[in-house]
């Protein structure tokens, strides 16, 4: 049975502490995925918004009590933002899935763990201000701080639009930083509740800021502005590098999350339900639009029938619907864009030689944006559905002979963020999850992770990394102080 409730009618932009329509007065028609009827309309941020909002970021990163605060007051404030978060799981999660068409089973887990991406920041930050001494001689003492940075510009994407947002926020505004969040054109319902909330718990004004529109105009301003230094992006790969050169005339600090297209190898000796249970979820939950997912699998020879042909059964019996409704478990794509993107991707593969099992859409569900579970069968590495990252609910699968078959195979791309390893020989997973050229790895698991360790991806798949102790050093600048205690040496020139 599907959930209801309100929905919010229009979205303004959060400028300051208040919401305001944008300078321009256009808006963006923001659409049910489901349906293709417009769910309402969206203020759409300029560049005019966005010198506004980071002017008021800048005057409270400047002048306003934000960073000098006591510590206690101020993480008094994100432990605030959390449990405000906390009272509004349903909520958030009902709009999250009606804007995004992901399953509110799925997308009920992923927000009931935003709250806790404040309140491990707060904590980190508790414990985290602390820095090294230096003795050098008798003469100096020197010791690092670690100061927050300014404004910091955060960019997200509309595939996992409230925990992506929360997970920058948070270590951004606990460090003591201003922010400007320009989130996804695509999915702007859970961006708003996120400065409602805020702005429920009472930050000084012009310390949080949501600026909504397209990336080629509000984000590109958010990127070129010279009062904005560091952006943390989260997104197609393209868009990354694009961001990249954008930023280069203000010499930003830059973070990006990118694109992937992951292996999951699945040995013979392999645990062969955990294998099939892994592979299944990690590329059809999240309707397949998940940067972590397993999209290409490298099946060894001895099990590939039979693999195959256990995941032809799963993939046909997965339940495709309503995203509201709580025993769907993939809803439909984002956009009707999206869509044509993902289905064209199917054509690929048949011009390509491979054969492509798929679904028809139910009569009562088309309208919506849905491409069924599909699997891309016989394909070959070099293929385009073997390299592209599609980002829809397809899985491509090739088999390989050996371990170093396996790891060429899975080395043979642009990509580099995430990597899974089935195997029940242990020293054989670490060897191969040692090689694979990924920034995570999971040896017998799905994609479980906590907060502490390190989130991004090598080659084309992003630079730096999220979360822990690494999102804490993104967003502070490292200080180092020298202190003489003595009177040393200096240099007396023109006396
Ligand atoms: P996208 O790159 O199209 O857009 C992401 C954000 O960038 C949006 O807010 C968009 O408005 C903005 N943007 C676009 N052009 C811009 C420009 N020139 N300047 C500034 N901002 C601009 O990505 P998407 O389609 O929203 O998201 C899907 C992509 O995100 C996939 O490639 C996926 O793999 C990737 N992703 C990566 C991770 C990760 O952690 N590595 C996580 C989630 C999603």
């Amino acid at each position: 049975m599907a959930l209801k409730h309100e929905t919010q009618t229009d979205i303004l932009l959060y400028i300051n502490g208040e919401f305001t329509s944008a300078s321009s007065g256009t808006t963006i028609k923001n659409m049910n995925p489901f349906t293709n009827e417009q769910i309402n309309e969206v203020a759409e941020g300029q560049s005019e918004d966005i010198n506004k909002a980071v002017a008021a970021a800048r005057e409270a990163f400047d002048h306003g009590p934000w960073k000098t605060m006591k510590l206690t007051k101020r993480m008094a404030y994100i432990y605030r933002i959390a449990d405000l978060i906390d009272e509004e799981v349903e909520k958030i999660s009902y709009l999250e899935s009606l804007d995004t068409g992901l399953p509110i089973s799925q997308t009920r887990k992923m927000v009931s763990r935003a709250s806790e991406n404040f309140r491990f920041y707060a904590r980190m930050v508790e414990s985290r201000l602390i820095g090294d001494a230096y003795q050098v001689d008798d003469e100096f003492i020197n010791y690092t701080i670690n100061a927050p940075v300014g404004v910091a510009g955060l960019i997200t994407p509309w595939n996992a639009p409230f925990m992506l947002e929360t997970w920058k926020v948070a270590p951004a505004l606990a460090t003591g930083n201003t922010v400007v969040l320009k989130p996804a054109e695509l999915s702007p319902l859970s961006a708003n509740l996120l400065a409602e909330i805020i702005h429920k718990a009472d930050l000084p004004k012009g310390v949080f800021n949501v600026v909504h529109g397209y990336g080629e105009t509000a984000g590109d301003a958010l990127v070129k502005h010279p009062d904005v230094q560091l952006i943390s992006f989260t997104g197609e790969t393209k868009t990354g590098s694009t961001i990249i050169k954008n930023s280069a005339d203000t010499l930003k600090s830059c973070s990006m999350e990118l694109g992937g297209k992951s292996p999951i190898i699945v040995f013979d000796d392999a645990d062969f339900e955990r294998a099939l249970d892994a592979c299944v979820w990690g590329i059809y939950s999240f309707n397949g639009e998940r940067c972590t997912a397993n999209s290409r699998l490298f099946v060894q020879e001895g099990i590939k029938d039979e693999f195959i042909a256990a995941l032809k059964k799963r993939v046909a019996n997965i339940k495709i619907g309503d995203p509201l409704d709580v025993a769907t478990e993939v809803g439909p794509l984002i956009d009707k864009g999206h869509f044509t993107k993902v289905k064209g991707y199917l054509d690929i593969a048949k011009e390509e030689g491979t054969e492509v099992i798929t679904a028809d859409i139910p009569a009562e569900i088309a309208k919506g944006n849905f491409v069924a579970p599909t699997l891309i069968l016989n394909a070959k590495n070099h293929m385009r559905v073997a390299q592209e990252e599609i980002f829809g609910p397809v899985l491509t699968v090739m088999t390989f002979k050996d371990e170093e078959e396996a790891i060429k195979l899975a080395n043979d791309i642009k990509y580099g963020l995430a990597g899974y390893v089935w195997t029940n020989d242990i020293k054989r997973g670490h060897r191969v999850a040692h090689k694979v050229e990924a920034g995570m790895l999971w040896v017998n698991a799905q994609n479980v992770r906590d907060l502490r360790t390190p989130f991004g991806g090598s080659k084309s798949s992003g630079i730096g990394r999220e979360g822990g102790h690494y999102g804490f050093e993104f967003y502070t600048e490292q200080k180092i102080i020298h202190v003489s205690i003595t009177d040393h040496h200096i240099q007396q020139f023109g006396k």
